[in-house]
């Protein structure tokens, strides 16, 4: 018997999730070392050092389990972002955020609204749990908000995902033409504001999305320790939403989805603003080292707010084996309808120089 006819088709019918490929993986295969990884928008300073202490601490009590609560982890936050504990949800990453908000609140024939060429999980996590993904056009690889808003009122959307920045595209939208949408929506509708990006907009660029939390119940604001804050490998994200919410959220995850490492980190973490001024300036330098040498090579780009951008190369698939060939990882963006296009994340100065030398190499072979 074939076991996958056991699972729903709705389930069959997912395309399974392509991560980027891990360093180990990709010298074993190739048989090179001193590989340079800039496929998976990780944080090239690594992380905190008081997040590296508060871990070690952490394991002399790692034989009991986590607080399944997240009490510290919600205090600091709460103190930080002046949100009350039941208005926050932890989770295993901010996907868990994603999911979770799918899972208590889409089912079978709802109906769930992103844009093309945003983050895989949204298509994901409506998916797994059957209901319907509405993918509405984008201009310039940005959000059409405007659309989106008129197809989540006739399509009668339960749920509007909005990533912002958006990642693989580095696409912004501002303040403003979220509050038009926000205010325009019927309030029966949730909206996901995927928020994984947050700590890298540039100041004049910041907006309160925490504070519309009052102006409109249906907002979810989804953040996570992945990117600025250099703790992608612990799986730690956070969600603050209406109480209501964040309760119908909370009763969907796993009991201990956080673990206890990970919740010391990021109480740790939200202690050191130092470190994340240092990784977004080093990332707003990179990113200038990158565009340039993007534009000498006369490439285009997609201007980017988060800690990567995408380039158009031609043939990505082609061009991203030719890089990985070199010793550079990049991400392939063929999945997100950018079959042309590639998208590097910005590493430390040497690393990006590595990346440019060895795109120039590959587009001087190719006349
Ligand atoms: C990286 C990313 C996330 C989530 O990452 P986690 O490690 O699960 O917190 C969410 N949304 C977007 C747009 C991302 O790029």
């Amino acid at each position: 018997m074939n076991y996958s006819d056991l699972a729903p088709s709705y389930i069959r019918a997912i395309a399974p999730y392509q991560p980027g490929k891990p360093i180990a993986e990709l010298e074993r295969e190739l048989g090179i070392s001193g590989i340079v990884k800039l496929a998976s928008n990780e944080n090239p300073q690594g992380c905190s050092p008081l997040a590296m202490a508060a871990m070690q601490e952490a394991l002399k009590t790692i034989a009991l389990y986590p607080d399944g609560n997240g009490f510290e982890l919600k205090d600091a936050l709460r103190k930080r972002y002046g949100v009350a504990h039941d208005r926050i949800v932890l989770g295993n990453g901010s996907n868990d955020m994603l999911e979770l908000a799918a899972r208590a609140f889409l089912t079978v024939g709802d109906k769930a609204v992103y844009s093309d060429h945003a983050f895989a999980v949204y298509p994901l996590a409506t998916q797994a749990v059957g209901a319907t993904g509405v993918s509405v056009p984008a201009i310039d690889f940005g959000h059409d908000l405007k659309a989106m808003l008129q197809a989540a009122v006739a399509q009668q959307a339960k749920l509007v995902f909005i990533a912002n920045p958006n990642n693989p595209t580095g696409t912004f939208l501002s303040a403003a033409t979220l509050l038009d949408f926000l205010r325009a929506l019927p309030t029966n509708i949730l909206v996901v504001l995927d928020e994984a990006y947050n700590e890298y907009l540039p100041e004049e660029r910041r907006y309160d999305s925490v504070g519309w939390l009052e102006e409109f119940p249906n907002l979810i604001v989804s953040r996570t320790f992945s990117k600025a804050y250099g703790l992608a490998g612990l799986r730690v994200g956070y969600a603050f939403a209406h109480a209501q919410v964040a309760d119908m959220m909370n009763r969907v995850r796993q009991p201990f989805n956080v673990n206890s490492v990970a919740q010391a980190a990021a109480v740790a973490a939200l202690q050191d603003e130092d470190f994340v001024r240092r990784s977004n300036e080093l990332n707003r330098r990179g990113m200038e080292q990158i565009t340039q040498g993007l534009s000498k090579l006369g490439l285009e780009y997609i201007p980017s707010y988060g800690n990567f951008i995408a380039f158009k190369i031609g043939d990505g698939m082609k061009m991203y084996r030719r890089l990985l060939e070199l010793g550079v990882i990049v991400r392939p963006v063929a999945s997100y309808d950018m079959p042309d296009w590639l998208r590097v994340s910005i590493g430390l100065e040497e690393e990006n120089d590595k990346f440019l030398s060895a795109l120039k190499r590959i587009l001087g072979e190719k006349q």
